[in-house]
């Protein structure tokens, strides 16, 4: 089996019926990208900045995440590398920025919110980010977006920094795409609101399925609650691609169930353009998507969405793909 993932690696990736999507990988630290080009990756869907910033005991330079930023962008070359601002709070904690307790961090001050109060965090970020943009094929994403005005004022700010780094001489590249993570219910309803502000979707099914079904990721209590094949979490997701399309962006998802072989065959009938894993999973899903057929399964989709059940959406699903 191995020998026949390694002969996809430099492949793109088609359906069993000629559909082509991207399959990318989630990274943490510039280290990070020879495992994805080792494994296949065809792009980085998500780069967690938080590493820039946690182990240490102060804030990284602007210049510092240039230098990591320009690393991964270089080492992609011309791929698509998505990187995520910072997303701090919930269970990413930084001991430095001192910020107070709460009750639900999950619910709390953290990752846009943060950003968007503490410009002395955010701008410098952005700035790095657009210094770095001329390396590569970079697009920016925002964590965290419940609202339309948090999208609004977090892209303007972005603008500003842009428009003050050109006026300082510093070239900056005028094709980065500007996204967000669909990680909160909210954004995933109005998708189609935010599909016309925005140039792409990444959908976080991480949070996306704990705030939905109101369960703690890290609480194995209530870890049955926890399911990724829920129609709720179905109808979401396909909500986000519907509204991405209708305004001919794309939508990607860089929550662990987009490198899940039982959710693989659902998000391809689905219509997700870009699936972001774990470098590891890229050469099996690979395989895996080159025997399915994307007519046959987006066929069905309408009749899983109807489902009742995560049982009986997975029960389908297997029948559908023997
Ligand atoms: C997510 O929420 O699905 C996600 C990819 O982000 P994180 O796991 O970093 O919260
Ligand atoms: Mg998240």
């Amino acid at each position: 089996q191995k020998e026949e993932w390694a002969k996809l690696k430099e492949e793109p990736t088609f359906s069993g019926d000629g559909e082509q999507v991207e399959l990318a990988a989630n990274i943490g630290t510039p280290e990070d990208v020879e495992g994805v080009l080792n494994n296949g990756g065809e792009g980085v869907g998500l780069y967690r900045t938080e590493f820039l910033y946690m182990g240490k005991n102060e804030l990284p330079t602007e210049d510092e995440q240039y230098d990591a930023y320009k690393s991964v962008l270089e080492q992609m070359g011309d791929k698509p590398v998505v990187v995520r601002t910072l997303d701090i709070g919930g269970d990413k904690e930084l001991d430095y920025l001192d910020l107070p307790k709460e009750l639900n961090p999950f619910l709390g001050f953290r990752a846009i919110r943060f950003c968007l109060e503490n410009e002395y965090v955010f701008r410098p970020q952005l700035r790095a980010l657009l210094r770095a943009s001329v390396h590569g094929n970079l697009k920016i994403m925002f964590p965290m977006i419940a609202t339309l005005e948090e999208f609004r004022q977090a892209k303007a700010i972005l603008l500003d920094e842009k428009e003050a780094l050109k006026n300082e001489g510093v070239k900056v590249s005028d094709h980065i795409e500007v996204g967000i993570m669909v990680e909160i219910p909210s954004t995933a309803v109005i998708a189609k609101q935010f599909a016309k502000e925005v140039d792409f979707f990444s959908i976080g099914t991480n949070d996306l399925i704990q705030y939905t079904m109101a369960a703690d990721r890290m609480n194995t209590q209530v870890s049955y609650l926890y399911q990724p094949y829920h129609p709720a979490i179905l109808n979401l997701v396909n909500n986000v691609i519907e509204a991405a399309h209708s305004e001919n962006k794309w939508a990607g998802m860089c929550g662990e169930m987009a490198g899940d072989p039982i959710a693989i065959p659902i998000l391809l009938g689905l219509g997700l353009d870009e699936f972001s894993m774990s470098a590891t999973s890229v050469l099996p899903a690979r395989t895996q998507i080159r025997g399915l057929s994307k007519k046959n399964l987006a066929a069905n989709k309408d009749k899983m969405l109807a489902m009742g059940t995560a049982e009986e959406v997975v029960e389908f699903v297997k029948e559908l793909t023997e």
